[in-house]
């Protein structure tokens, strides 16, 4: 907002105190979220092609609001990242993941997905105690950390430093590390070898159509050259699978195979 005058003046400094208070007051409102443990994790399956057998899942963090319902991660997570509060927000999300996860390879066996993908915000990997908070949520557990991949976005693998340090520490204790949203970023070709990760997903913005595959294709032949595993993400059409498994992908996510759901709704026909 522009001062025009003092009364605009008066007006833009109003503005700036109402933001402020608003952020607040959402700060508030998501401590208590988290304290009322209004928070719930929805689980969307990464399947293996060609077949669609499951191979894994995502763990996709969910609010579910007392009065506006439950929320989707658009609506809070930048919200949870200008306060600080990822990171409570996200050691809770890792920890309850990796229960799941565990109570699924009891519970199912050989049915049980093989691994649990936990999206992780640049100041977690920040956090020099985070390496050790992962492999004690995954001893709690009883949950192998080949099991955990975390993924990480390229904004948070350009961290340098302190973050590099822990996504080595983390990959030697045997948790795998995924980029996600691949493709978006500016400086992702560059990034791949500067900071090594398993397993890169393609951004659902390239899922490949009918004469429209070129980045699909590249990220699939990069990927393989540097022995980096591919996962397609947000394959909404038959045709987009089919496509893809032509391409040679090998993992793939999207409304296609599944939809994200409460993890008791999963794999309700085989377990309880
Ligand atoms: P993401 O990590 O790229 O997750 C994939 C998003 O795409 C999810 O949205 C998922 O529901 C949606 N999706 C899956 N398949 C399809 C499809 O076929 N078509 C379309 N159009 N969308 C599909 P969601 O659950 O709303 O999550 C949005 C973003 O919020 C995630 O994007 C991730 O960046 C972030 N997020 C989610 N959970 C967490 C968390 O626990 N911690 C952090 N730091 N971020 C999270
Ligand atoms: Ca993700
Ligand atoms: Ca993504
Ligand atoms: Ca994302």
């Amino acid at each position: 907002a522009k001062a025009r005058g003092d009364g605009g003046q008066q007006r833009y400094v109003a503005g700036m105190e109402s933001r402020s208070a608003e952020r607040t007051r959402r700060d508030a409102e998501l401590r208590r979220a988290l304290a009322d443990e209004q928070f719930v994790l929805h689980y969307q399956p990464v399947v293996a092609l060609p077949g669609g057998d499951l191979a894994g899942v995502e763990a996709l963090v969910r609010w579910q609001h007392p009065e506006r319902g439950l929320l989707a991660p658009g609506e809070f997570i930048a919200a949870a990242e200008d306060t600080g509060l990822i990171v409570p927000l996200g050691r809770w999300v890792l920890r309850a993941a990796v229960r799941q996860a565990a109570a699924w390879r009891a519970g199912l066996g050989a049915g049980a997905p093989r691994t649990v993908s936990v999206n992780a915000s640049p100041q977690q990997l920040q956090n020099p105690e985070f390496a050790a908070e992962v492999a004690a949520a995954l001893d709690e557990a009883g949950l192998p950390p080949t099991c955990l991949t975390l993924e990480i976005t390229e904004s948070t693998a350009l961290g340098g430093g302190a973050t590099w340090t822990t996504l080595a520490a983390l990959r030697e204790l045997g948790v795998r590390v995924a980029l996600d949203d691949f493709g978006t970023g500016a400086s992702t070709l560059s990034l791949l070898v500067d900071c090594p990760v398993d397993q890169v997903k393609l951004d659902r913005s390239f899922v490949p159509g009918p004469g429209r595959d070129a980045i699909a294709r590249a990220v699939l032949q990069l990927t393989q050259a540097m022995g980096v595993e591919a996962v397609a993400e947000g394959v909404e059409t038959a045709e987009q699978a089919e496509l893809l498994t032509a391409m040679g992908y090998r993992r793939a996510q999207g409304y296609h195979f599944a939809r994200p759901a409460p993890a008791e709704d999963l794999f309700a026909h085989r377990v309880g």
